[in-house]
């Protein structure tokens, strides 16, 4: 089902035109496509202008230079299937602070207004679509003919090979990660750059922005302030660390991340709420705290990685399983599993947080509409899923070591429920 929704890039174009062009109402829209049919939709479908892929290549060649020229600290990956540890420079941080600087500074000194981007916001996603698609096709072909480490291969159909990838860890040259600019510095950075768009577009036209956009567009920021304070963690989640680089995930990342997580704050533009303060307050505090939690539940699996297990788990010594596996090359190694703390409560408890900070960034649209929630509930369902897959796959990976760990942490996500 997830999948079929990543391959649905109508409904990228529909939930822009609902939000921009039809008062963020699906009756509406549904309406008009009620009376006429495939043509509305073709059309209502905007197409790249030479303004969107403009912006599009600025951006991406702006974020690829950073990637590739500030500076950063050596950080190895996880060991990989194959047996190979990739390198990566951690410097997301950096490359975040100077796109939003660099964003402000263009607004401020009246050279670039971030209007424009909202004002061909539709033609953009339609050029992001479109791209992607060749971008994936490259990925392909380079998966064939010139693949980057040995942790690459087919799976003998192509559309799988197109679809799921053939390289876990493709790169330009031996220092250009081709997934760390699409997860990371495209997909992750643009949520940030569109939130801060919407939250201009809306001081543009009203004078002011409504508190509603503020706690959305600040928690929004908090959160990908968070990922890129983690980024260098992030490189050993599954994302990286076990799916390849196919259609599945950099779809996913160039076109359904900057349209669809960034939608409360588009549908919010044209709604601006008010909330007032104390109830603003309180949304913003709510979901700052989530986020927190969140962050501290990757940092805690993180720390105790990191140390191997020598470190303090909410005050105490952490309670663990040392589990062991063969790689496909058929070497054995070692792992820990962390059974106390936040991974003592479920085995994906980090999930909950993640669910509620995007339902407190989107509640400040009120409930007026369904569409603002529809990321929230698409996340829901897709970590649900992912919890799941996760779960497969390490059982298949640690086997009883596996077993002992859902026996003594029995819950998947939500501790005492499911
Ligand atoms: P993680 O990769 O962080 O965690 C799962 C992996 O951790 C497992 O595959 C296993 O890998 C290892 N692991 C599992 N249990 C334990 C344990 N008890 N102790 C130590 N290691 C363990 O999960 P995600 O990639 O799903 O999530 C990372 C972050 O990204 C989270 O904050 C999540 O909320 C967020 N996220 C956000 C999404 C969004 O669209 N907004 C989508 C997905 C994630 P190993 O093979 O190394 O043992």
């Amino acid at each position: 089902m997830l999948s079929l929704l990543t391959l649905c890039p109508p409904f990228v174009i529909l939930l822009w035109y609902t939000m921009v062009h039809a008062d963020g109402s699906v009756s509406q829209t549904f309406d008009y496509l009620k009376q006429h049919g495939l043509q509305g939709l073709i059309g209502i479908w905007p197409r790249p202008t030479a303004t969107a892929w403009k912006i599009i290549a600025c951006y991406a060649a702006f974020e690829a230079a950073l990637q590739l020229l500030l500076p950063g600290k050596r950080v190895e990956g996880p060991v990989s299937p194959m047996g190979n540890r990739p390198v990566y420079k951690a410097n997301g941080v950096a490359a975040y602070v100077v796109t939003l600087v660099t964003y402000f500074g263009l607004w401020w000194f009246g050279i670039f207004n971030p209007t424009l981007v909202y004002d061909h916001l539709g033609e953009i996603f339609s050029a992001l679509i479109f791209g992607s698609f060749v971008f994936c096709i490259f990925l392909y072909i380079k998966g064939h003919v010139a693949p980057s480490s040995t942790d690459s291969g087919s799976s003998g159909n192509v559309i799988i090979d197109f679809y799921w990838g053939m390289e876990l860890y493709p790169r330009i040259g031996k220092h250009f990660d081709i997934k760390v600019f699409t997860n990371c510095r495209f997909g992750m950075m643009s949520w940030a750059v569109l939130a801060v768009t919407y939250c201009i577009k809306q001081y543009e036209v009203n004078g002011r922005v409504a508190d509603s956009m503020l706690v959305n567009t600040v928690l929004m920021l908090v959160y990908v302030t968070k990922f890129f304070w983690w980024e260098a963690g992030y490189w050993s989640t599954m994302d990286i660390a076990h799916d390849r680089a196919g259609f599945y995930i950099c779809w996913g990342c160039l076109v359904w991340v900057p349209s669809i997580y960034t939608s409360p704050g588009m549908y919010l533009v044209n709604h601006p709420v008010n909330l007032g303060t104390q109830l603003a307050l309180y949304i913003l505090v709510a979901g700052i705290l989530c986020i927190y939690i969140n962050y501290d539940c990757d940092r805690q699996r993180q720390e105790f990685r990191r140390t191997n297990g020598k470190c303090l788990v909410w005050g105490k010594p952490p309670s663990k399983i040392v589990a062991s596996y063969t790689t496909t090359s058929g070497e054995t190694k070692n792992s820990l599993l962390l059974t106390s703390g936040w991974w003592g409560l479920s085995r994906h408890f980090h999930y909950v947080p993640e669910i509620l900070s995007a339902f407190f960034w989107t509640v400040p649209a009120l409930f007026n509409h369904f569409l603002p929630f529809f990321y929230v509930i698409f996340l829901t369902i897709l970590l649900f899923d992912r919890a799941k897959r996760d779960d497969d796959r390490c059982r298949s990976k640690y086997g009883k070591y596996w077993k002992t760990y859902c026996e003594k942490v029995p819950y998947r996500i939500i501790p005492g429920i499911y």
